[in-house]
């Protein structure tokens, strides 16, 4: 096991009516603007829920961030903080919202002189300072209700780039799964997928005796390949709900990548995917990774025999026809969840790929996976074998 240094400091309130603990949360004489997305939240009565808890706080809102949120839509939030001395936000919504109130909150305390997106640049690590910040979660997907990463796209520029500061971790999560009972389909999928290839991006690079990181990972894949789908045909199924919801936030709250190598190059490739052709995000990376589990089968190989065998149950055959099984079944998951695998069910040819890799290389993504081996010329091969 490699050496780590873990702190996950975000108060976790799971379960149903959790928003009754919310004012308890929330500093006494703060001034709180809540932040939210397109409108679900108003439409659910979550925002209702919201307001009835805090009332008596001084309280004021901005709603309107988008999926994928952009620079552009989070400055005017940022003014508003800026010009109102806001003291804490709290964001309601999916990880949109949530990743646009990191910024936000990051932005608002940024040297004045600086253009925020000088933020993404230096992939968060010139913070010093955010406004504090909690969460109401309603897609569990992304885990940001209980980490340090956040990711901002631009629109006059197509990026989609990411940063991390521990200055934006949330204070606490309010997880209510009942929450979750209002998702469409397409997003339920979308929060199971990524989910499942967060754990893959920490889990399944090489192995470092890391036995604890490694069953943990695997239940929660487990957790995903069975839930998941009962997620899809019965919505208010709260202990369905409540086992997708919390496998999401462990996949991504530091515990289970203590102490392992990551790739994570799935995620970056599937950005540009996001960036260029408004693909959700849990619909590249499914796309992405059964083509880079493929292309990388030899680095990865100890660690793909090992999930064939604990997590699909494949015993049979030789090397190669248990990793070809294991990745045809990652497949097989991703389409019986309703999200496609290949970028022709998106009516994309390819023929963007060498402008998807100069995105990649403007921003630094020449060296990706866990070995720093997946240069420009790996992600054309990854992109191509994806058509
Ligand atoms: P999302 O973009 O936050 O939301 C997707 C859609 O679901 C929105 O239209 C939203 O509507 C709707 N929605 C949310 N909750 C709902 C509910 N309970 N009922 C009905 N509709 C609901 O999706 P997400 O997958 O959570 O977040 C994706 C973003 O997170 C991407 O930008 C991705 O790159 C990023 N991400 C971040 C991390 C991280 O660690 N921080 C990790 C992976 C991905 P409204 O807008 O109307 O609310
Ligand atoms: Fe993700």
């Amino acid at each position: 096991m490699n050496n780590f240094n873990l702190h996950t400091p975000t108060r976790i309130l799971f379960g149903k009516n959790a928003i009754a603990d919310l004012p308890a949360q929330i500093p006494a004489d703060s001034r709180v603007l809540i932040t939210w997305g397109g409108g679900s939240v108003k439409k659910t009565g979550v925002l209702d829920q919201v307001y009835q808890a805090l009332a008596g706080v001084d309280v004021l809102e901005f709603g309107g961030i988008e999926p994928n949120p952009t620079y552009e839509t989070l400055m005017k939030a940022v003014d508003i903080v800026r010009k109102e001395n806001v003291t804490f936000l709290l964001a309601v919504g999916g990880g949109s919202v949530l990743d646009g109130t990191k910024f936000i909150a990051a932005a608002a305390r940024y040297p004045a002189e600086l253009d925020p997106w000088h933020i993404l640049q230096t992939y968060g690590r010139d913070i010093n300072a955010a406004v504090p910040m909690g969460s109401v979660l309603t897609l569990p997907a992304t885990g940001s209700e209980s980490n340090q990463g956040a990711v901002i796209s631009r629109r006059a520029t197509g990026d989609k780039q990411a940063f991390k500061s521990p200055f934006v971790q949330p204070v606490f999560a309010i997880l209510d799964p009942v929450y979750t009972y209002t998702l469409p389909p397409r997003q339920v999928a979308n929060g199971v997928v990524d989910a499942f290839v967060h754990t893959i991006e920490q889990y399944l690079t090489y192995p470092v005796n890391a036995k604890v990181q490694d069953r943990f990972a695997e239940g929660l894949l487990l957790t995903l390949i069975e839930e998941g789908p009962k997620a899809l045909k019965e919505p208010e199924n709260y202990d369905v709900r409540a086992n997708v919801m919390w496998a999401a936030t462990m996949a991504l709250n530091g515990l289970i990548g203590a102490g392992v190598p990551q790739d994570w190059a799935t995620h970056m490739l599937g950005h540009e995917l996001t960036a260029m052709h408004g693909l959700d995000h849990a619909q590249t990376l499914a796309i992405v990774l059964p083509a880079l589990l493929n292309e990388k089968r030899e680095q990865k190989r100890e660690k793909l025999l090992q999930y064939a065998e604990r997590v699909w149950n494949i015993r049979e055959g030789g090397e190669e026809a248990r990793i070809d099984a294991a990745i045809d079944a990652t497949r097989h998951f991703f389409e019986q969840m309703g999200t496609p695998t290949r970028l022709s069910a998106w009516d994309l040819d390819g023929s963007t790929i060498p402008a998807l890799l100069a995105k990649l290389e403007e921003h630094g993504m020449t060296q990706l996976g866990e070995h720093k081996d997946i240069t420009l010329e790996v992600s054309r091969r990854i992109y191509e074998a994806a058509r």
